[in-house]
């Protein structure tokens, strides 16, 4: 066998320059000095051979190392990668490779530092943590033994906010949390105003926890009632509008709190025999349940466009299909922090394939963002991920067994064997992204140009989209002068150009906010977890936009929601220095 070290003669990894750079700081193995100790094409080495090593334990027609070949290939062609901490940790002592993971938090000092500690283990290891805190008793309540007040949910926030500022991640960066409060916690408006001030909860995104009936309540313009957790009594009654409208008004202020819609997510829990999901990860794409962990990966879209403009769904496959061991084969390998996540994510073995380079690949077949037609070919690309990578995960149950939770999941109820509870995420891919020269996730792209000053301010340095180059040049529409003013405004919009062409390179805040909820929903359709997305709204949206927004990506079975307002905090200083 070829041993460590030694590479196979392979396609070399084809990454930008910029690529290049991500790694260097981010990713690649360092002396004590900081100085790499591999290359880029090592690092790729590295990550599948550790992977394949889970192959050594099932009986494959093919060897380990043929896999670790199959999986350095589609990584290295870019047409796969999986998230940051695979990536950085696999084939090291530290070994952890998820980047998803929630936990529960009780009651009580005992449950709440516990908690904070597993948040400091994960954090340490490369992951980021989700929490639902509406079990926390309220501001104002009493604490029988000291006969003190209990300080609530927020406060405790603070101090896992904390935590995650002092702990770094291998020196890199530093842990992401998800907080979710229930819309019935006597604390919730406490809680929605949390991030008001700058500053304030930093390391954490937070949603509110929504029911099908506080949805119905505001809907309905209905009463509201908020509950103490620890005695079920009813502190107070508001109406739901007032919640919702101060909900949205905060949204449009600081881009917090965003939604969970928890009825939807539990719905859909594959495993509802082992309890109920509350919680999601930091961005909000892996809804879990207490101590499971999810590893995800992402298939670079962009990629499997041909030269036709078409995609190409056979390369899809393909990919599709060794995506889905390389996920199976990390839960293998991976090391866990504590024995709960271990037994957890064992017992379901759920993982998260997703999708980046959505925007390009619109940009390749000339299709605008906010069209129907991209939402077919959206739903299409989806189904035909989601349906492949169950009949893979299938395929793999058969040799190596369902995942242990298969008795009583609805799984079982359908009579389909599965090696993982679920296979589809939408991640972020806010890091990989970059590494794979992709546009992220399923996002439009932000801006089709810019002009950055490098070299102390000497020079410039132009980035324009390839893919709107090429195809300016194949329209013979290229000249310097164009792609000077191309440079000087970001966008196509007020550029003399062929309306055609301006429709399909459009940018996140030219598309109307409804077309970005109806993307995320119609990627959600083929999604068994959740899908990442901001719905990005120009400075000039209104509350009113924010709250038609919210609305709607419930009513289209989104399972939470994210908004951003351009150049919101801007607005935000102004109003904290002038608040009383
Ligand atoms: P990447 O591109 O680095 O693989 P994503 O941007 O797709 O990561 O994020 C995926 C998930 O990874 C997030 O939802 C979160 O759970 C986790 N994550 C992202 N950033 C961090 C961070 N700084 N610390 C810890 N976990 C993170």
């Amino acid at each position: 066998g070829k041993g460590d070290g030694e590479m196979p003669e392979k396609v070399k990894p084809s990454f930008s320059e910029n690529a290049t750079r991500v790694l260097e700081r981010r990713y690649l193995l360092k002396d004590e000095k900081g100085s790499p100790t591999e290359t880029p094409e090592e690092m790729l080495w590295r990550v599948a051979r550790a992977v394949a090593k889970a192959e050594e334990r099932f009986d494959d027609e093919q060897s380990p190392e043929y896999w670790a070949e199959r999986f350095y290939e589609v990584m290295a062609q870019l047409d796969f990668l999986p998230n940051s901490p695979t990536l950085m940790n696999a084939g090291t002592p530290a070994g952890q490779l998820s980047a998803c993971f929630v936990l529960p938090i009780g009651d009580s000092m005992e449950e709440i530092f516990d908690a904070l500690k597993y948040t400091a283990l994960v954090h340490k290891s490369g992951g980021g943590t989700g929490f639902n805190f509406s079990t926390l008793r309220p501001y104002g309540d009493i604490v029988r033994s000291t006969k003190g007040v209990a300080s609530g949910p927020v406060s405790f926030m603070e101090l896992f906010d904390h935590t995650t500022d002092v702990v770094k991640q291998g020196g890199m960066r530093r842990g992401a949390n998800m907080g979710i409060l229930n819309a019935d916690h006597p604390d919730v408006i406490r809680f929605i105003k949390a991030k008001i001030e700058e500053g304030k909860l930093k390391n954490f995104n937070i949603s509110i926890g929504a029911t099908h009936k506080f949805m119905h309540a505001v809907l309905n313009d209905e009463d509201w009632q908020l509950l103490n957790p620890r005695t079920g009594e009813v502190v107070e009654s508001i109406k739901a509008r007032y919640l919702f409208d101060l909900i949205c008004e905060m949204a449009w202020r600081t881009g917090d709190p965003g939604m969970v819609f928890l009825d939807r997510i539990d719905e859909l829990n594959p495993t509802p025999n082992l309890g109920h999901i509350t919680a999601t990860n930091p961005c909000g794409e892996q809804p879990l349940l207490p101590f499971e962990s999810c590893n995800l990966g992402s298939i670079n879209l962009s990629n499997m466009v041909s030269p036709k403009r078409e995609i190409d769904w056979d390369k899809l496959e393909e990919t599709v299909r060794v995506a889905v061991r390389f996920l199976d084969d990390v839960i293998e390998v991976n090391h866990f922090p504590i024995k709960e996540i271990a037994e957890m994510t064992k017992a379901t073995r759920k993982i998260g394939l997703g999708v980046m380079g959505w925007a390009d690949v619109l940009f390749k077949v000339r299709i605008p963002y906010d069209s129907e037609e991209a939402l077919q070919l959206a739903r299409k690309v989806m189904s035909f991920i989601n349906k492949i990578g169950y009949e893979e995960s299938s395929n793999l149950a058969r040799i190596r067994g369902p995942f242990p939770a298969w008795k009583g999941s609805k799984w079982e109820e359908s009579g389909v064997l599965m090696r993982n509870a679920t296979v589809t995420t939408i991640a972020p891919t806010g890091t990989i992204s970059l590494v794979a020269d992709a546009s992220s996730g399923i996002e439009p792209a932000f801006a089709l140009a810019y002009r950055r000053k490098a070299f102390e301010g000497t020079a410039n340095l132009d980035y324009v989209n390839e893919i709107l180059l090429d195809a300016l040049k194949e329209e013979g529409l290229y000249t310097e002068a164009l792609i000077e003013e191309i440079l000087g405004k970001g966008s196509l919009k007020d550029i003399n150009l062929p309306e055609g062409l301006k429709k399909v390179f459009v940018t996140a805040h030219e598309i109307a906010p409804e077309w970005h909820v109806k993307m995320q929903a119609a990627f959600q359709e083929f999604t068994d977890n959740a899908v990442s997305k901001t719905i990005n709204l120009p400075h000039e949206a209104s509350v009113e936009d924010v709250k038609k927004a919210f609305l709607s990506a419930y009513e289209l079975g989104c399972k939470g929601i994210t908004v951003f307002r351009d150049r919101c905090k801007e607005d935000q200083v102004l109003y904290v220095g002038t608040k009383p």
